[in-house]
């Protein structure tokens, strides 16, 4: 298969290989030949990363996913709310159990800048300290927060990432900082 490249970056995905309305009901044996097929079967050619999208929770993805590759490590992305951590812990606990390294957590959604007067407004129940605790004596730091803007909505309809549609604008700045991070802790 060859990958759709765009903005210089190739990509591929399930929603490129079913049709819309097809729901996505896919466990077990057959999940694990598609991630075998993207993995294996793409002509991905030479990258620097590859990034894998994973769905949220602790089920057949990222275990077929860990028995496939060695994979760097896992980043974790939340929303502020407690009952989102929950899934985090979970997931922390499942990926350090395949002896994937755990990289950090980044918050999505964290705070929303207005557009009128730019000031930030914490939605969600405030913000949380830079270590989070997973369990007695293992935390988790908090790599990034990313704010939500109508920009980063709007970008995302007219698919152009919001890195080059506007560069200079508060979230831009914040992904261009955790890729950054996750650069230098990866060639660590
Ligand atoms: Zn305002």
């Amino acid at each position: 298969m060859i990958p759709i490249i765009g903005h210089g970056i190739k990509t591929m995905s399930i929603g490129f290989l079913t049709r819309e309305e097809d729901a996505l009901v896919w466990r077990g044996p057959i999940l694990h030949k598609v991630l075998r097929q993207f993995v294996k079967d793409v002509n991905w050619g030479h990258l620097d990363w590859l990034v894998v999208d994973l769905p949220p929770g602790t089920g057949d993805v990222q275990l077929s996913l860990a028995q496939l590759v060695k994979a760097s490590g896992a980043l974790m992305v939340t929303t502020p709310q407690q009952i989102a951590f929950r899934d985090v812990r979970r997931a922390v606990t499942m990926f350090s159990k395949v002896n994937v390294p755990i990289l950090g957590l980044v918050e999505n959604m964290s705070y929303f800048i207005c557009p009128h007067c730019h000031e930030k407004t914490e939605i969600f129940s405030g913000s949380h300290p830079d270590k989070r605790e997973i369990s007695e004596g293992f935390s988790i730091e908090t790599l990034a927060r990313i704010p939500i803007e109508p920009s980063i909505a709007q970008s995302g309809e007219k698919g152009v990432p919001i890195v080059f549609s506007e560069p200079e604008s508060e979230t831009s700045k914040k992904f261009m900082e955790l890729a950054e991070l996750l650069k230098k802790k990866l060639g660590e």
